[in-house]
């Protein structure tokens, strides 16, 4: 008897000790760690990230929820058949299938590993977040009235975008125009200055988009009519002596060594040419001048003639051989050699230098979006954050960058994106599709209600503003 009973209490210690040595490993006391990945106070029904990590055994499951005045509903709940040392939950309110409103709130995540600690229930780690829950998005008002645009022209829309927006502007397809506050007294009206641009297809209708620090987006339509405008097309026969004379040198001497003529060719054109625009792009994106600067029509160089169009689509010939399309995106405007070149309207340099393909380059910020390029000249007479007048001359003329003949090549941009140029010298046409609006946007509040009233320069116009 007494050996079967020394047996079996043999068999009950390895047991143990078998035991022991399984569960050992499994004991663990670091606990999970939970990152709610919140860009403000603001939950809306913009996604956003929980980071939840175990250094241990891993991870066993993890639920999120949101509690407030109501109750707590349920966002995500997720168990982990196999251990995993770190996950990233993306939540998504949905309004409407929670039945959460507006208002003060918590979200709490709770995570628990596979230790074998506390009677195997393993570590337990529950963190709460205070937020706002926002699922409302801005109110839009439109109120300039009637938006005629041309294909690859500008417009004006001014709205009133309610006080939780913290970004607003015009949309048509990708691109994006800010609207601008301060204009008006009341700091909800903003006046965004787009461009329809030459690229996009004319089935795509902008909206105003505002946005709250909780992500809701208000999208509304406004009227808005496009005009059909044709584009011309051309033909531009590329020369051996010209890629030798003016296209090897926009390029560092050692690179082009090895480089037959074509590729240069197409380096400078394609490339170099992409890298300046975005270059453009990016300093009319980046725009500070929150104020409006220029007053009446632009000025066109004086004396000259549009030699080359704007959204001329340009087809490279090279040994009859067709090796590229290119829009060119200015006009081209020439006088006399070293012609001195005069500003369009008040405004601040933002960037005086050399530009690749344009060559020595003035661009002037005039304000809300609105800027003027100028390109191929010969001498600069500016510096970077000098304030112009209109006419003020800021350099001269000339064929610097991939120009052929001296001539400037003369650019308007709104927001970075190259615009219709003739738009911005026509007086009517500022009269129809700027002032109007403006005026337009006032008769909802009744008159004086524009900051700059004192001066009122801007909605003169030129002509019978400077004249006194
Ligand atoms: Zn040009």
């Amino acid at each position: 008897m007494n050996g079967i009973r020394g047996f079996f209490r043999l068999i009950v210690l390895a047991l143990i000790i078998a035991g022991i040595i399984y569960v050992i490993p499994q004991v663990e006391w670091y606990k999970p760690s939970i990152r709610i990945k919140l860009d403000s106070d603001y939950v809306g029904t913009n996604p956003f990230d929980i980071e939840v990590k175990d250094r241990g055994k891993g991870l066993k499951r993890v639920r999120v929820s949101l509690v407030d005045a109501h109750g707590e509903s349920e966002l995500i709940s997720k168990d982990y058949p196999v251990p995993v040392k770190e996950d990233i939950l993306h939540i998504k309110l949905d309004p409407v299938k929670l039945g959460i409103k507006d208002g003060p709130a918590e979200i709490r995540v709770q995570a628990e590993d596979r230790s074998r600690i506390k009677l195997f229930s393993g570590n337990k780690v529950t963190v709460f977040q205070k937020v706002v829950v926002d699922i409302t998005p801005p109110r839009v008002e439109v109120l300039s009235r009637e938006h005629y645009v041309n294909l690859g022209g500008s417009g004006l829309v001014v709205y009133k975008a309610s006080s939780d927006t913290v970004k607003s502007g015009v949309k048509v397809g990708e691109y994006f125009f800010p609207g601008y506050g301060g204009y008006f007294k009341d700091p909800e009206v903003h006046m965004a200055f787009f461009a329809y641009p030459y690229n996009v297809e004319p089935s795509e209708v902008p909206v105003i988009v505002a946005e709250d620090a909780a992500g809701n987006l208000r999208t509304t339509s406004f009227f808005f009519r496009l005009k059909k405008v044709v584009y011309r097309k051309s033909t531009i026969n590329v020369s051996d002596d010209f890629i030798k004379s003016k296209v090897a040198s926009l390029l560092p001497a050692d690179s082009v060594k090895n480089m037959d003529l074509k590729e240069l060719f197409l380096k400078v054109n394609r490339e170099l040419r992409q890298k300046n625009e975005a270059r453009i792009g990016e300093i009319g994106r980046n725009s500070v001048v929150k104020e409006i600067l220029w007053h009446g029509k632009f000025h066109q160089l004086s004396n000259s003639m549009v030699q080359a169009n704007f959204a001329d689509e340009r087809t490279y010939v090279y040994r009859g051989e067709v090796i590229d399309h290119q829009y060119h995106l200015g006009y081209d405007l020439a006088v006399t050699r070293k012609y001195p070149v005069e500003a369009a309207n008040d405004g601040v340099v933002v960037f005086a230098g050399d530009l690749g393909i344009y060559g020595n380059t003035v661009i002037i910020d005039h304000g809300f979006g609105l800027s003027t390029l100028y390109g191929h000249m010969s001498s600069i007479d500016v510096n970077l954050g000098d304030r112009v007048k209109k006419k003020q001359i800021i350099g001269r003329t000339g064929e610097t960058g991939l120009a052929v003949g001296d001539h400037l090549h003369f650019g308007v941009y709104i927001h970075g994106v190259p615009v219709l140029p003739v738009e911005w010298w026509d007086e009517q046409w500022i009269n129809n599709n700027i002032i109007k609006k403006i005026k337009e946007a006032e008769a909802e509040f009744g008159v004086n209600e524009r900051v700059d009233n004192k001066e009122g320069v801007f909605l003169e116009g030129e002509e019978s503003g400077k004249q006194s």
